[in-house]
């Protein structure tokens, strides 16, 4: 046998990274947000990226999605260099949502997202078959995020958690590999926040596709987390919840005593001095 012979004819795809970051640095108005960034992502794992306020958590979800230039390092998405537009992601970018007045239907919103990308045109001027599909597509994205019952009416009249499902909705029109969620539990009452949670973990089981979700508190999210990314300092750290969400590791993060303490349920609850930069808050729940 030939060694060409003995290569396996297909690579498996599971080994592949579906998102690789390697000492990668973003400067922002002259000032490096954060540097020596590493991680890599497996297709179907479930992050949450966490941190204080401006430690650039959105900042990493748009350098990932290339919508922002690195200083140094590299980050390839699906094996390719980060690139603006790539259909492969999936995005609902922070603090969207809709007035009381927007009459907009839900299930416009959701096809919004077969706009541009792959499919070019809006939906009225595709091809039949393809329009076919793109209503398809619709319905099953809806379905998927449970939002079938209120999709006909206005967007503006539903609650934030239906508006958040339908954003999530938009953002899988495009069977995204990567689903980038940037804090899309904001300002969702607990019963609400674990609901969407629920709903992002059960897409990221049944599309296989890996989900960054940027959170302000990681306890809805902690059954469905596999890792966290702690951004804060400029700094970043990568593991379990259990390796990162310590007092040891968030102490030296921060670079002052942080206290990580355990609820009798099993929440985690971040105290710390730094209450302007957002440390405690996780205490406030
Ligand atoms: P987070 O999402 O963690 O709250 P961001 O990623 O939005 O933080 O922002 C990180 C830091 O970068 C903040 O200090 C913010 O003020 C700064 N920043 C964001 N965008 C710009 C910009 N276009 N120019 C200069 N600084 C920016
Ligand atoms: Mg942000």
């Amino acid at each position: 046998m030939t060694e060409h012979m003995d290569a396996p004819s297909v690579v498996a795809p599971a080994a592949e990274p579906v998102i690789q970051v390697t000492g990668a640095a973003v400067q922002l108005g002259g000032r490096t947000i954060w540097q020596d960034v590493a991680l890599r992502v497996a297709p179907g794992e479930f992050l949450a990226i966490l941190g204080p306020n401006g430690a650039g958590k959105s900042t990493l979800l748009k350098a990932i999605l290339g919508l922002i230039p690195l200083a140094a390092g590299s980050i390839r998405v699906l094996g390719q260099p980060a690139r603006r537009g790539n259909p492969a992601i999936g995005y609902v970018p922070q603090r969207r949502h809709f007035d009381a007045d927007v009459r907009v239907r839900g299930s416009d919103i959701v096809r919004l997202g077969l706009d541009g990308g792959q499919w070019g045109l809006p939906l009225p001027f595709l091809q039949p078959d393809k329009a076919r599909v793109a209503r398809q597509r619709v319905t099953e994205v809806i379905d998927l995020v449970g939002a079938s019952a209120y999709v006909d009416r206005p967007i503006g009249e539903l609650s934030g958690g239906e508006q958040q499902r339908l954003l999530i909705a938009q953002a899988l029109v495009t069977q995204p590999r990567i689903l980038a969620l940037d804090e899309p539990l904001d300002s969702l009452d607990l019963r609400n926040q674990q609901g969407v949670a629920g709903v992002i973990r059960h897409i990221s089981r049944v599309t296989g596709a890996a989900v960054l979700l940027v959170a302000h508190d990681v306890n809805p999210i902690l059954p469905a987390l596999d890792r966290v990314v702690y951004v804060a300092h400029g700094q970043v750290a990568v593991g379990t919840p259990e390796e990162v969400i310590t007092t040891e590791t968030l102490s030296r993060l921060y670079g002052t005593p942080i206290e990580v303490l355990r609820a009798r349920d099993g929440r985690i609850i971040v105290v710390g001095q730094s209450a302007e930069e957002g440390v405690s808050y996780h205490a406030h729940h």
